[in-house]
């Protein structure tokens, strides 16, 4: 999608530190980490939201699986994979990504 800042990272026009990559799947470091670790799990495709994504089930399972292999590689047992959906949810780029955040305690219910 042409004025979209995932599908730009993806498409290597806009520069990002990478963390894992296949044919339908991306990851890479957050720009502005809220954790010691965050890193976004994002598909090729763009989907803006859960909503959206949700018409592929299966992407959606290896989204999942895929946030746990990276907090399993950074040796994270305890860390919190977040999706947020809509502006008031805290949505701010509209291109489906999950954020894998870890290393430091978390507090519940989130602000
Ligand atoms: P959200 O607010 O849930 O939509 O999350 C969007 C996330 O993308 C935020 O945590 C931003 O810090 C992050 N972000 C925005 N631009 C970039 C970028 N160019 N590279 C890496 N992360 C980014």
């Amino acid at each position: 999608m042409a004025d979209c800042i995932f599908c730009k990272i993806i498409a290597g026009e806009i520069p990002s530190k990478p963390v894992f990559e296949d044919d339908r799947i991306v990851a890479f470091e957050d720009v502005a980490p809220q954790a010691p670790h965050h890193v976004l799990v994002v598909p090729r495709t763009h989907f803006a939201d859960l909503h959206e994504a949700a018409q592929d089930p299966r992407l959606l399972g290896d989204l999942l699986a895929r946030s746990s292999a990276i907090a399993r590689e950074r040796g994270l047992t305890d860390y919190r994979v977040v999706v947020n959906t809509g502006r008031e949810a805290g949505q701010s780029v509209f291109h489906l990504h999950l954020h894998v955040l870890g290393g430091r305690r978390m507090t519940w219910p989130p602000g």
